[in-house]
């Protein structure tokens, strides 16, 4: 079905900065800059400044940044990491792809973890926390790096849908051991396919990552230090996103707009459960998704869908009742029920006021 107000609209976003983006890729192509060349650095060092932080290092995926930090972090068999099963299945996976346990806690009413659950998951044998700014928002940060410091725990920030989110002040990413973006292209940030960058304060670390990222070779030695992995951001990949870097804080000042115009056009709606509405308190959020909550989701997403517009679920099943992935045994309440209240509305920078204020009034129609 053709939508009438798609989720997300890649190819208006290609015609605003179109122009932009063909030079550079040209400029790719003439130079024959593929692999580990001038753009990569340049992104790298931009986006370090961008979050206010030492070192960027470019990756294949937010996947691989995630995985990579934990390799990084020394995480292994036996160890154990805290995270939420309400989150996209990689924050998951690369625990167990180090051969590691995931502990699944659960959230709160934000969709982030709930900060009350963690310390009771702690054991002699946990190792680190992977916060998820979900949907664009930031965790409770000063009581998880209270905690981390409390018991010696690794901080590894899964930022993939908060890239230029702020708390109090300080953008997400920058508080743990590191921070892992994912340039997926629905991401707010997003390129022509798959990348991702890890970022950190720690100088040993972003020596190990830039090495594990590039087989554990030193390339001007060409020693290898130990077995690594190729999981290099192309610089194609980052020719663009450094364009794109330049337009993202006026894309995310959109984003904040549309939010506000949902938060205004809907909070009449007693039925509905909206997130918060941007503000000048301590979390600034960049909105990768607005996610509102219902009692009766799938007879609305159904209806919406049916008046023209894209929406998105995420998730209908909880991570851990994947019965394939061996995580049954955790309990979490909200996690459940959220999953089976929410719902995506589109909210891209390339919606006009008038897309937003014809999502607002199909809602109220279907609540009349
Ligand atoms: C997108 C995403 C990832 C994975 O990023 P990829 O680049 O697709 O590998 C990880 N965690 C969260 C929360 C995400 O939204």
């Amino acid at each position: 079905m053709e939508y009438r107000i798609r989720f997300v609209d890649f190819p208006e976003h290609y015609r605003k900065i179109k122009s932009e983006v063909d030079s550079v890729i040209q400029e790719v192509l003439i130079g024959g800059d593929y692999i580990l060349r001038r753009h990569l650095k340049e992104f790298e060092k931009n986006f370090a400044k961008f979050l206010d932080v030492k070192y960027a290092i470019g990756v294949a995926n937010g996947t691989d940044a995630l995985f990579l930090s934990l390799k990084a972090a020394n995480i292994t068999e036996s160890d154990e990491v805290i995270t939420v099963a309400h989150t996209f299945a990689a924050t998951v996976s690369t625990i167990s792809q180090c051969n590691a346990k995931p502990i699944l806690v659960d959230i709160d009413q934000y969709h982030n973890i709930d900060v009350s659950c963690i310390e009771a998951a702690i054991t002699e044998k946990t190792k680190g926390i992977i916060p998820v700014h979900l949907n664009g928002r930031i965790c409770d940060m000063d009581a998880i790096m209270k905690i981390a410091s409390d018991h010696g725990l690794h901080i590894i920030e899964d930022a993939a849908q908060a890239v230029g989110a702020r708390y109090k002040g300080r953008r997400a990413g920058s508080f743990g051991l590191t921070g892992c973006f994912s340039f997926y292209p629905a991401k707010i940030l997003g390129t022509l396919g798959d990348g991702g960058m890890i970022v950190t304060n720690n100088k040993e670390i972003a020596k190990k990552l830039f090495l594990l990222r590039d087989h554990g070779q030193d390339r001007e030695t060409g020693a290898f230090l130990f077995h690594g992995f190729n999981s290099r951001l192309d610089n194609l990949h980052a020719a663009i996103l450094k364009i794109k870097l330049n337009h993202l804080p006026k894309w995310i000042e959109r984003r904040r707009e549309i939010a506000n115009l949902y938060h205004e056009g809907l909070s009449d709606l007693a039925s509905l459960q909206l997130p918060p509405a941007p503000n000048g308190g301590n979390f600034y959020d960049v909105y990768q998704n607005y996610v509102i909550r219902s009692n009766n989701r799938d007879e609305l997403v159904a209806y919406l869908r049916n008046q023209g517009i894209e929406i998105l679920v995420s998730w209908p099943k909880p991570l851990h009742k994947h019965k394939a992935l061996n995580l049954d045994h955790f309990n979490l309440p909200l996690t459940e029920q959220i999953s089976r209240e929410v719902l995506s509305l589109p909210l891209h920078p390339e919606l006009s006021d008038s897309d937003v204020g014809f999502v607002v009034d199909s809602l109220h129609n279907f609540y009349k």
